[in-house]
């Protein structure tokens, strides 16, 4: 059985779409979502229906809590808020409830997934080293765990201690676990413009990370059309 960790999606549906296709070519039969289905990007409602119709696991991430919510958008970075505010005006009331019932935390099979930590889901903390990792660890009770977050894929093993090995590819073995950051479909930031997601094997026992080129002029052409940031439609052509 091979299933697609994918997230970070930020209501861009030409990357959605083309990750999706490359999932059903590599022979995935489940999927399950790591959260941030809307934010920055001009397309959150289509794709808030897409991923919903999938009926897949999903759980919760910061953005869509703050679409979902009433809160103040004032402590947020401006382009952030400017595009939240908008993504809200996007959203039926019923699609922002749907989002605000999505979990922290779910167990998938023999993993766990969640959109940044298990030590503090709530929090949203950033993992960006091994130290960070090593917390999350210690609340991680199956041996892998998917999370996002970051829009930076990465690959953590702990054994006897804490490494970070290159966010290619792991095979998972007896005796360690695995915190895995599945990078991010619709805004990556590691400087590859291409969207990212993750297939894991469960018969091999690996998990692969993949990326995927898709109509990324299209989904700048509607960020620009909707009159969000013009920032946004220029970052994710490089990748940051
Ligand atoms: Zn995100």
């Amino acid at each position: 059985m091979r299933i697609a960790l994918f997230g970070d999606i930020h209501a861009n549906l030409e990357a959605l779409e083309a990750v999706l296709a490359d999932a059903a070519n590599q022979d995935v039969t489940a999927y399950v979502c790591m959260g941030d289905l809307v934010g920055y990007n001009a397309d959150p409602a289509a794709c808030l229906e897409k991923v919903r119709a999938m009926d897949c696991p999903t759980v919760k991430g910061n953005h869509d809590e703050d679409a979902a919510g009433i809160h103040s958008l004032e402590s947020m970075n401006p382009v952030a808020a400017a595009a939240l505010e908008w993504t809200r005006q996007q959203l039926t009331a019923e699609q922002r409830q749907w989002l605000s019932h999505l979990r922290m935390v779910r167990q998938v099979s023999d993993f766990t997934v969640v959109h940044s930590t298990l030590d503090q889901p709530s929090h949203w903390n950033y993992v960006t080293n091994r130290f960070d990792a090593m917390s999350n660890f210690s609340y991680q009770f199956t041996q892998i765990c998917f999370h996002g977050h970051t829009h930076v894929p990465r690959i953590y093993v702990k054994s006897d201690r804490v490494l970070e090995v290159p966010a290619e590819s792991v095979v998972i073995e007896d005796g360690a676990k695995y915190f895995i950051n599945v990078g991010s479909v619709g805004q990556p930031r590691d400087g590859d413009w291409r969207a990212c997601y993750a297939i894991y094997d469960l018969d091999h026992k690996l998990v692969v990370v993949r990326r995927v080129e898709y109509d990324i002029g299209k989904t700048q052409e509607k960020i620009l059309a909707a009159g969000l940031p013009p920032m946004l439609a220029e970052r994710i052509a490089e990748g940051r």
